[in-house]
């Protein structure tokens, strides 16, 4: 299961991340990574886009947990955006000496987009408070927040403590009790992670092949789900309408296979579709009667120049290619009117305009080029 701690700088999600693996070093499910150790972060190239991250990883009866800690706040952003380290569940940190503040609800809202469902609140700190109804009074803020963003914020797990108590290898309720508290919280509260095979098919088509005396084959990777031979199926994207057929034939590898799965590179036979009606950039799926878009906001991170992106800013309707799954297609970035120009570095919300439509869901990513250069790297937070 991936994890990680997100929240405001110097709520002490490193302190807490170190705290997590010195007590399950200790019960010898792990190894203790100290708090400098964790800081040190190795500078991890993905993608292009440099993300200070560490990882550590450790273990409790019932399962194995890879946590993702990074140092700033544009770190978290970025791993967000680009998912180089996708979360199934996340530990929001908030200090209670100083509350809610900027990073926690930007964290928050984010985690909402990209589709992370399950948080734990760990609300660090409590050493530092001795007024208990200002303790109280953070709870519920932080609980209207999540609510507010549509997480159960009345029954989210909340755990009190002190992450630099329990590093230091205090006994007492906040110190290390908190920390097996936060881990049995992470055990039944963040549920498994839906497997790719068990979600309805869906393939983005690649390449487009007109086999003699056979028909139409589309190759490309499979997303999610399963597939069999003399399944119905839908095409959708670019063109305006849907097109419905049955796939007569899978292959894989030049061999027929009687099903396909998730990860699986294949091709497969369209019973009546000719070459011209499908391309590049279609979705074959099982989903049915998927919607189109054209308009989508989303939030993007604009790469800088040592990352392979722009040396110099642009403004609103500026004009690259979207690659969304396979599709490449010709698109106008709107910012916002609160936006100028987005600068390389700049983490920014915008509006999306493509020239075709495309099936596409919130939380998808991709990634914007211009001149075969990667500019922007983006995740949809809404379809228009
Ligand atoms: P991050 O930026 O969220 O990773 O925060 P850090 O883990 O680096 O912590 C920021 C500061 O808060 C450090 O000086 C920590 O020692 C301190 N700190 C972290 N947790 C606690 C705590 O529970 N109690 C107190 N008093 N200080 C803490
Ligand atoms: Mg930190």
């Amino acid at each position: 299961m991936n994890i990680g701690t997100i929240g405001h700088v110097d709520h002490g999600k490193t302190t807490l991340t170190a705290a997590i693996t010195k007590v399950c070093a200790d019960m010898n499910r792990g190894t203790f990574k100290s708090y400098e150790e964790i800081d040190k972060t190795p500078e991890e190239q993905k993608r292009g886009i440099t993300i200070n991250a560490t990882h550590v990883e450790y273990e409790t009866e019932k399962r194995h947990y890879s946590h993702i800690d990074c140092p700033g706040h544009l770190d978290y952003i970025k791993n967000m955006i680009t998912g180089a380290s996708q979360m199934d569940g996340c530990i929001l940190v908030v200090s209670a000496y100083d509350g809610l503040m900027p990073q926690t609800k930007e964290h928050v809202l984010l985690c909402k987009q990209i589709g992370i469902n399950k948080m734990i609140v760990y609300l660090n700190k409590i050493d530092m408070c001795e007024d208990k109804e200002l303790i109280d009074l953070v709870e519920l803020e932080i609980r209207d927040l999540l609510s507010f963003h549509k997480y159960d914020g009345d029954n989210i797990p909340f755990i009190k403590g002190s992450a630099l108590k329990a590093l230091n290898g205090d006994n007492s309720e906040y110190g290390i009790p908190s920390i097996v508290k936060l881990l049995n919280a992470c055990d039944t509260y963040i549920d498994e992670p839906v497997r790719k095979i068990d979600l309805p098919f869906l393939m983005s088509i690649d390449d487009v092949l007109q086999i003699s005396g056979k028909g139409t084959v589309a190759t490309g990777r499979v997303e999610q789900g399963l597939l069999k031979a003399n399944e119905s199926v839908e095409i959708v994207g670019i063109k305006e309408k849907t097109i419905k057929t049955i796939v007569t034939d899978i292959e894989m590898f030049k061999k027929t296979l009687p099903t396909a799965q998730a990860g699986d590179q294949i091709g497969v036979m369209l019973k009546n579709v000719k070459k011209n009606d499908i391309s590049r950039g279609m979705i074959i799926t099982k989903i049915p009667n998927l919607k189109t878009y054209k308009k989508f906001e989303s939030d993007i991170y604009v790469l800088k120049e040592e990352e392979g992106g722009r040396k110099n800013p642009f403004s609103s309707y500026y004009r690259p290619q979207a690659y969304i799954r396979t599709a490449d297609i010709n698109c106008a970035v709107i910012l916002n009117e609160d936006t100028q120009v987005a600068n390389p570095g700049d983490n920014i919300k915008c509006t999306i305009e493509l020239m075709y439509p495309l099936a596409l869901s919130c939380g998808l990513r991709f990634s914007l080029r211009e001149g075969g250069r990667t500019v922007a790297s983006g995740i949809i937070t809404q379809l228009i």
